[in-house]
């Protein structure tokens, strides 16, 4: 089955593809505008990404909402994640901002969260959400994965998502709990 994805983070995009091999997941054909996320929810953002880029292609398409929610924070960066540096942010500024807001705190509990709206020819179909636990370290270790990956302390692993393999992240990751509930969604779908 064919299913579009509206992504142009090529780190997300990697962790698609690996989550279902039995999907021909394909980016969108071409380059379109990316919309303004307005929501306050994870979902809200999802489902208006979901809503407009499925409205380029046949067929089923899903977008995603992610981010890290701090709660030390009250839950920030959250839906902010992206741009938590601001409109020149980048993963680095982000992640030595987020290090500056919790400069005197202890607790530093976090999750990643991860929503997916699934649309068919660009109606709302379902969405799906996945989160993962963990906690903020004070400085970077590792360079792999992408944005606050380096951070994210994972108690199962005994290291940072920036540590740990692609493939064992994609294994307990939030974005792959999501995608995990979306394919079976669309198998059991498929099925019937
Ligand atoms: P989105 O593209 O609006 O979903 O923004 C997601 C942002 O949240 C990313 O740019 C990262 O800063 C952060 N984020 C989401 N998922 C992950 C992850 O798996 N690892 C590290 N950072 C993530």
């Amino acid at each position: 089955m064919t299913v579009y994805c509206a992504t142009s983070n090529p780190g997300k995009l990697r962790e698609f593809q690996l989550a279902a091999p039995d999907f021909d997941i394909r980016s969108l054909p071409s380059k379109v505008a990316a919309p303004e996320e307005h929501g306050s929810t994870f979902e809200e953002n999802a489902v208006a990404k979901a809503e407009y880029y499925g409205g380029f292609v046949d067929g089923y398409l899903f977008a995603d909402d992610s981010g890290l929610e701090v709660d030390a924070l009250g839950g920030a960066p959250g839906v902010h994640s992206a741009r938590y540096a601001g409109e020149q942010a980048t993963d680095e500024r982000n992640n030595a901002l987020l290090l500056e807001r919790l400069k005197h705190s202890a607790d530093r509990t976090a999750r990643f969260v991860c929503v997916i709206a699934l649309v068919k020819n660009a109606k709302p179909v379902k969405t799906f959400r996945g989160s993962v636990e963990g906690r903020i370290l004070d400085a970077e270790r590792g360079s792999g994965g992408f944005g606050y990956d380096p951070l994210f302390y994972y108690e199962p692993f005994g290291c940072t998502f920036g540590e740990a393999p692609i493939e064992d992240k994609m294994k307990v990751s939030h974005r792959a709990q999501a995608l995990d509930a979306m394919f079976t969604f669309l198998r059991s779908t498929a099925s019937t």
